[in-house]
């Protein structure tokens, strides 16, 4: 195979005739190869040379304008941004690992040590860049056979490409969900008898290839992997836990592990957001610690939003995930996510509504992509009733958001008015006041308008017995 055609950038030739000044090799490589021939958009370009990847950044730079190039002699490696497109040189190695690190002993080498180091055979592919045979791709490991199938697949004997970097573990099956892929049985074996080893691996790393599972447009294939593979269990066990079905008096609940993946799949074809994505993985983690068995009635999970909300800081803790409002927004719809359904239980009424989208506030419409994803029964005729009932929300949110705007509410008579009309510095009852003239609007007892609540705040600061200041 020949991909002249699709490395037309000029820079591609120019690396070549540089590398050969040096008398080295230059391919094209890894990540960018496999990008390239699956049609998806590449900003990195991988370049690998058998001799000083440094030297042969340097020079290159110094061809195209001399755009300041980032070295890291540590590992051999230099790369600088131009046109675009991040360049990465590296010169060829050969790797040695030991048993608690993934981090292995490097040494130079040829082309072939360095494809065999590779993870996976599509991504052990390279492009020549020498003018003899430019644009040719060299496939040791048949990795063009594996992308065509759509396979996973590693160069070496898996259980040492897994064993020797446990983080390949997280990528493999990151990638399976990302592009759709399988993985071959013999990795899927392998990774289940490596899954142990994930333990070398730092939070951050397993953290950034979990997020990009979240990420792909289908989500629940990596979960699903992780589950079957034993990964799960060691990163995430609160999901893991959620798996099962227990079944007592011949009543049983459903797997909330599945529910769970059929919630997420939902929201991601409704929302790029990774932080909505996250909250629909959160939305029922609480419902194992929450189930109880109550007889003649069945399997309930009561409070399971309240706990799942206050699960959450502890795991992103753990996981390293940001504890700054992209959390508190995960905890607000866990908390939040029966709420709006909760409403058609009863009449909906305008102050239930109100408060609803008082409390989720620039949040309400993530909110209800959550809820609209968590209706997933199996009987059509309560998913249509839902649907119903969640079509009938929507409808009387805009009504109350439109008439009322309690979004961003804040109480129309403020706590200086308050102090100033009333001549009385910061105190208790102003609080008190503030938050009456808020539930009373809430309630629907008076409009959202400054004239009404001054009116109102009137009759109960009289209650309070304060006065308004003589002027
Ligand atoms: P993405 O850029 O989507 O994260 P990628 O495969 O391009 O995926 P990079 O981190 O950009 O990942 O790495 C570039 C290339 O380096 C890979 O394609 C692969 O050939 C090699 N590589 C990266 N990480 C590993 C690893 N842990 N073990 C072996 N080879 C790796
Ligand atoms: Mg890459």
């Amino acid at each position: 195979m020949n991909l002249k055609q699709h490395i037309d950038h000029p820079l591609f030739a120019i690396i070549g005739e540089e590398a050969a000044a040096m008398g080295v090799q230059a391919f094209a490589i890894g990540g960018f190869v496999r990008d390239l021939i699956l049609d998806r958009p590449v900003v990195d370009v991988d370049v690998v040379c058998d001799g000083d990847g440094i030297t042969l950044a340097q020079r290159c730079a110094a061809r195209v304008g001399s755009p300041k190039v980032s070295i890291f002699k540590t590992f051999g490696t230099a790369h600088f941004a131009y046109d675009g497109f991040d360049w990465e040189f590296v010169g060829a190695r050969k790797e040695s690992y030991s048993k608690d690190s993934r981090n292995p002993v490097v040494s130079a080498g040829t082309l072939e040590d360095d494809q065999k180091r590779r993870d996976f055979t599509m991504n052990a592919l390279a492009i020549s860049l020498q003018a003899s045979n430019f644009g040719e791709v060299i496939d040791p490991f048949n990795g063009l056979n594996a992308i065509a199938k759509g396979e996973i697949k590693t160069p070496l004997d898996p259980d040492i490409t897994y064993s020797d970097d446990p983080l390949r573990m997280m990528r493999a099956v990151r990638f399976a969900s990302q592009l759709n892929f399988v993985l071959d049985n013999e990795s899927l074996e392998a990774i289940s008898r490596n899954a142990h080893r994930i333990k070398i691996i730092t939070q951050e790393r397993i953290t950034v290839e979990i997020n990009k599972i979240i990420e792909s447009s289908r989500p629940s294939v990596g979960f699903k992997l992780m589950f079957k593979t034993g990964l799960l269990e060691l990163v995430f066990p609160e999901m893991h836990r959620l798996q099962g079905v227990e079944i007592r008096d011949g009543l049983a609940h459903k797997d909330n592990f599945y529910h769970t993946l059929e919630v997420l799949d939902n929201v991601a074809e409704n929302s790029d957001d990774l932080w909505l994505r996250w909250a629909a993985i959160m939305h029922d983690i609480a419902k194992p610690p929450t189930k109880r068995f109550q007889k003649g009635l069945g399997w309930t999970f009561h409070g399971h939003e309240d706990k799942g909300s206050r699960m959450v800081p502890r795991i992103f803790k753990r996981m390293r995930l940001p504890m700054d409002t992209k959390m508190k927004f995960v905890q607000k719809l866990v908390l939040l996510h029966l709420r709006p359904i909760a409403l058609t239980k009863e009449t909906i009424t305008d102050s239930a509504v109100r408060r609803l989208v008082f409390e989720a506030g620039e949040d309400i419409e993530a909110l209800m992509i959550l809820c609209r994803a968590d209706i997933t029964s199996k009987n059509e005729r309560k998913v249509k009733r839902y649907l119903a009932n969640y079509e009938k929300v929507l409808e009387r949110i805009e009504i109350v958001e439109e008439s009322d705007r309690v979004r961003n509410f804040q109480p129309p008579v403020t706590g200086e008015e308050i102090m100033e009309k009333f001549g009385i510095g910061p105190c208790r009852e102003i609080g008190t006041l503030k938050q009456q003239i808020k539930e009373a609007i809430l309630d629907g007892k008076i409009p959202n308008e400054h004239q009404a609540a001054w009116e109102y705040t009137l009759e109960i600061a009289k209650e309070m017995g304060l006065r308004l200041r003589e002027i």
